[in-house]
């Protein structure tokens, strides 16, 4: 069987949580998460980088640090994994779901402008499969309204808009490292701040809602409750498997590439004949290899497909269930139709994408997909 997903390792990463267990600090924020933040800090010139349990936490942080109350509203797109939603739902926000754009699954900017009214807080933007949003246009769209831009960016890791890096642009950005995307440590995530306005609170909600990271500088002489917060910061053994991962990304992302590129070139036959159809990647969006996913014609032949490829050992996956049509959501959603976001939920596949998978799989994928469309 060709697994849809291979965590990889790149050797590092045990001996730098050696050193954590044999440094008897091993709860977070220490010397790894520093490494991690600072960076990442650099690298991308965000301004603070917060180390995360989850992109989840990261998000339900970006909720309490732009405190949202019931009867706010937040706007995002519908096409999305559920954590972009229920962090601010779970404060009580409501959600107005938007759609995206017909030929990418990423948020359409005019429907943005559409939802926008006096209670619209904040606007969030998801960067599908690492290609970033019309970020030049959505981001004037929140500074002429006086909202906030967060960027969903789990999946958006060393990507960029035009020079920008993916996670710069937003007044807050979250980055996943589940042991699905580019780089991981099982289970992690990035807050990054950009808005100089909210750094010293970030850290604050980051540590139990005390001022610890203050403290920990030598800055104040005891610390205390300052505000609210969780426990967000993830251990240290956890930042030093990721500073492992970190270290490597450049090469990591160069052989994701080289798969994506394999799958992209096997596969272009097809979409010429129009059977089926390929990524878009606008000129304004680099790619990082996250994912590669084919959009088929319809649900039946999608679904026939998986089933297809499952007989030939290879696992891929379909996603998203839109949020606002969602077992929890769809009565609370305004009624208004979001085609394109149904329509991608019903017709795309992702493809195996892990380090581990070679040519001769990827010929194999790439020949019984073709097989199913046009059998010999
Ligand atoms: C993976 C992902 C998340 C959740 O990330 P976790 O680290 O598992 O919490 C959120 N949003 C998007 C778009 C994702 O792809």
């Amino acid at each position: 069987m060709i697994e849809f997903n291979d965590p990889y390792l790149t050797g590092n990463e045990f001996h730098y949580m050696k050193k954590v267990v044999e440094s008897g600090h091993l709860s977070g924020n220490g010397k790894y998460t520093k490494l991690c933040q600072e960076l990442l800090q650099k690298k991308y010139g965000f301004k603070r980088c917060l180390l995360t349990t989850s992109c989840t936490s990261a998000l339900e942080m970006c909720a309490l640090l732009i405190d949202i109350k019931p009867g706010d509203e937040v706007i995002m797109p519908s096409f999305t994994f559920v954590s972009t939603a229920n962090a601010f739902a779970s404060r009580g926000a409501d959600i107005k779901f938007v759609d995206c754009l017909p030929n990418l699954p990423n948020i359409d900017p005019e429907k943005i402008r559409s939802q926008i009214g006096p209670a619209t807080k904040a606007v969030v933007v998801v960067h599908y499969a690492g290609v970033a949003c019309n970020m030049d246009e959505i981001a004037s769209i929140a500074k002429e309204n006086n909202i906030y831009l967060i960027e969903d960016a789990a999946q958006a890791i060393d990507s960029y808009y035009n020079d920008l890096p993916l996670g710069s642009i937003g007044h807050l950005a979250t980055f996943s490292f589940h042991e699905t995307k580019n780089v991981h440590c099982g289970e992690g995530g990035l807050l990054v701040v950009n808005d100089d306005r909210l750094i010293e609170r970030a850290e604050i909600i980051w540590e139990k809602g005390t001022n610890r990271a203050a403290f920990s500088r030598g800055e104040v002489d005891y610390y205390e409750w300052m505000d609210k917060g969780s426990s967000f910061l993830p251990s240290e053994l956890l930042a030093a498997f990721l500073y492992a991962q970190l270290e490597e990304i450049k090469s990591i992302e160069e052989q994701r590439i080289g798969i994506w590129d394999n799958y992209f070139d096997a596969l272009i036959h097809l979409q010429e004949s129009n059977f089926l159809y390929l990524p878009v990647i606008p000129e304004y969006a680099s790619n990082n290899g996250h994912m590669f996913y084919l959009t088929c014609k319809n649900k039946t032949e999608r679904d026939e497909l998986i089933e297809y490829l499952l007989s030939s050992e290879v696992k891929s996956v379909f996603h998203y269930l839109p949020l606002h049509s969602s077992y929890y959501y769809k009565n609370k959603h305004d009624g208004h139709a979001l085609p394109n976001s149904m329509k991608f939920a019903d017709s795309i596949i992702r493809l195996p994408m892990h380090m581990s998978l070679t040519g001769k799989e990827q010929n194999h994928i790439a020949h019984a997909i073709h097989k199913y469309f046009i059998p010999e």
